[in-house]
Parts: structure tokens; sequence; C-alpha cells
């Protein structure tokens, strides 16, 4: 369903430019739930903001249920790592979450009803009429990917969704990220630095290099469901892939010219 095909992406020109990608192909499709690691810096969030129709690449083409992207998709959602910049403040929960669904020409009660249904999804019910600062750091990302759920795209890009947060939490969220997909037909990216989070999480991990990044590794995860924080992670294969993954990664960390 997303297919990118030889994507570069240079910021500026003459001496001072960037090459942030340098030729990613990556494959994705329906149902899959794809994580991106790198080393920082190598152009993670670039690759992202490209899917999203968020950036123009400067080559290569991104196309997502086979139409070429060239504007933000309308059947996207994206959750960021920052929450509280990506809430608004001053609106209620509810109203937060069925904002953009008004885009879909839903009607005031049925978008009620959807964030409704998605704030229960997320352990949140009842929390509608709350203002996004009356919750803690973890509950208004429920509340950003609530957001994701109710308006039901065909692909949620989640760029480090769990790292403004602390580790029990972090936990939480993966979890909840798990059972959220499983109930729902969609097709998720996920963007994090953390090897252990990207084989817990991942039905493929796809490892890019430094900059100008390219994909250096593309792992299946074959562990049974359903995942669980303890016995998955004591499970020899997970075990073999977090090994496998962090090789690659800190491989290019330990090369002297890797970006920090
Ligand atoms: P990652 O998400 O993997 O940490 P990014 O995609 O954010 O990496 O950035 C890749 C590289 O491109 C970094 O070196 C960053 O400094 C640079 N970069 C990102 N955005 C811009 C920009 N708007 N202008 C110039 N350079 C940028």
């Amino acid at each position: 369903m997303l297919e990118i095909s030889n994507l570069t992406h240079v910021y500026g020109s003459g001496p001072g430019a960037h090459h942030a990608l340098g030729g990613v192909d990556l494959k994705v499709a329906q149902g899959e739930l794809v994580c991106i690691v790198g080393p920082s810096g190598c152009g993670k969030s670039t690759l992202l903001r490209s899917i999203a129709g968020l950036l123009h690449p400067t080559g290569g083409t991104v196309t997502l249920g086979g139409k070429p992207v060239e504007r933000t998709p309308d059947d996207l959602a994206v959750v960021f790592q920052d929450y509280s910049r990506s809430l608004f403040p001053w609106m209620s929960v509810g109203d937060n979450v069925a904002l953009p669904l008004r885009r879909k020409g839903m009607d005031r009660p049925r978008r009620r009803e959807a964030a409704t249904e998605a704030l229960e999804q997320v352990g949140l019910a009842g929390a509608e009429g709350k203002y996004p600062w009356q919750l803690s750091g973890g509950m208004q990302q429920r509340v950003s990917i609530a957001r994701a759920l109710a308006y039901r795209p065909a692909l949620m890009l989640m760029d480090e969704p769990f790292g403004s947060v602390d580790a029990q939490t972090r936990e939480d969220l993966e979890d909840l990220t798990l059972r959220v997909r499983s109930h729902h037909d969609m097709t998720i990216l996920l963007i994090t630095h953390d090897i252990d989070e990207s084989v817990y999480v991942g039905d493929r991990v796809v490892v890019l290099s430094k900059a100008p990044a390219t994909v250096v590794g593309d792992l299946r995860v074959d562990l049974p469901g359903p995942r669980d924080q303890i016995t998955t992670r004591e499970n020899p294969e997970f075990v073999h892939l977090r090994a496998e993954v962090g090789r690659l990664v800190r491989g290019m960390r330990d090369d002297p010219g890797a970006a920090s």
C-alpha cells in the first residue's frame, strides 16, 4: 500500500547542503506494522515528513495506495513525539479528538460518537470534558493516538511517539499500540531510536544508515502473539533480533564518520 522508491532529500544547497536521504527504497503491505530505526540525525523524520506530504523530497517517489503523494493524503494520520504541541490546550479532549473528523464531512453527533469510542479504546473513557493540561503526559499521548484512531486512517505514521514519557508509560503505550492495531485494519509506520521497542512492536524492522540514509537492514519479526512485555522480551528470537538490529545500528555508530 506504500511504496517508496529511490527517495533522496537534500536540505539547502551549495557547500552547506545536507544530504539527508540517499536513495531509500521501501515497500509496506496493507496491515503491516513497520518500525524504522537508525542513528540519531540519519533522516528518519525527513523520511516520515516525505511520506506525510509535509516535505517535497528532492528526488524519488512515494506512492500511497497507488497514488503519488504530492500533498498530505486524506487517509493518513500522524502521531508526533511532542504531544503537548499537537493538542490544542483551549479545546476539551473530546473536541481535540473530534476536530479532524470535520474533514470527513461527519456531522457533530457522529463526530462525538467516534471521539467517545476512540477514547474508550485508549483507556480514557469519560475524559471527553477534560482539557489536555489536566492530564499526565502519557494520557495526553493517548489522546493523540485516539485522535488518529477516530480518523480511521489507512496509514498511521508515528514519529518517536513514546519518546517523551517515562519507561512504565512507554511500555503501556507500546501495548496499547499493539492492541488497537489488532482491532483496526490499519497500516502503521513507527519511527523509533529504541532498538528493543522496534523489535517488540514491529512485524518488520527497517534499519537506516547514517545520513545520507539508505536501508541497510530489513528484518521480519516472527514472535508469537499476543506479545507481552516480560515473556516476549525473554524469547530467544527477541534476544537474537535485538542483537541483530543493534549490530546494524551500532556498527554505524562506531564508524568515526557517523552522525552522533
Ligand atoms: P532523525 O529523525 O533521524 O533524527 P532528521 O530527519 O530529523 O533525522 O534530520 C536529518 C538531518 O537533516 C539532520 O542532520 C538534521 O540536522 C537535518 N535537517 C533536518 N531538518 C532540516 C532543515 N529543515 N534544514 C536543514 N537541515 C535539516
